[in-house]
């Protein structure tokens, strides 16, 4: 349930929240997954904020997790955070959802900076081992990305935060307090 579509004519990625009426300003059929190329829709409800979906099944072979809303808030809650609290990132595009192929991953976030250096940051809220934290950050670093972990929820475990201090030097937990009740429904 992705915040990026593809416009097929133009290769434009379109970021949805960015746009105020999606409905309004995007064209149906004019859409498609960034990665797997097939058709998507506007998603958009009285509470749910507005966001991309397959009319069927993504067929790309990238490694793909399913998102919750909370998932997507939590990316914009890190975007958020990383442009106006770190003043290095001032120069740096941040992208939602920006593919790395090498890697064949989505990132969550990726900071790209203006000489070419990535930074991506995943928003982690699934249980995951530290094995496969240190499998996706391999999988990133071999593509000459770097990668932060933001934990919360069932990811927010004791192993997991002792395995960034270790690895990182510090723990990025995400804070859903600074998100408005609407945005932590469901
Ligand atoms: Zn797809």
């Amino acid at each position: 349930m992705p915040f990026i579509a593809k416009i097929p004519s133009t290769g434009e990625r379109v970021d949805i929240t960015k746009i105020n009426n999606p409905r309004a300003e995007l064209k149906a059929d004019d859409l498609v997954c960034q990665l797997c190329g097939q058709p998507m829709i506007v998603r958009q409800g009285m509470i749910v904020k507005p966001h991309f979906a397959h009319k069927a099944e993504c067929t790309s072979d990238y490694k793909r997790h399913p998102e919750s809303p909370q998932h997507r808030a939590g990316k914009e809650l890190i975007a958020a955070t990383i442009k106006k609290e770190l003043p290095e990132y001032s120069l740096a595009k941040v992208e939602y959802e920006f593919p790395i192929p090498e890697a064949k991953r989505v990132a969550d976030v990726a900071a790209l900076f203006p000489n070419g250096w990535i930074v991506v940051h995943e928003c982690q809220l699934a249980s995951i081992t530290v094995e496969e934290l240190e499998q996706r950050t391999e999988d990133y670093l071999h593509a000459g990305v770097d990668v932060l972990w933001w934990l919360s929820n069932a990811a927010n475990t004791p192993g997991n935060r002792d395995w960034c201090q270790s690895k990182f030097g510090f723990v990025l937990i995400l804070n859903y307090d600074r998100l408005s009740a609407e945005d932590r429904e469901g």
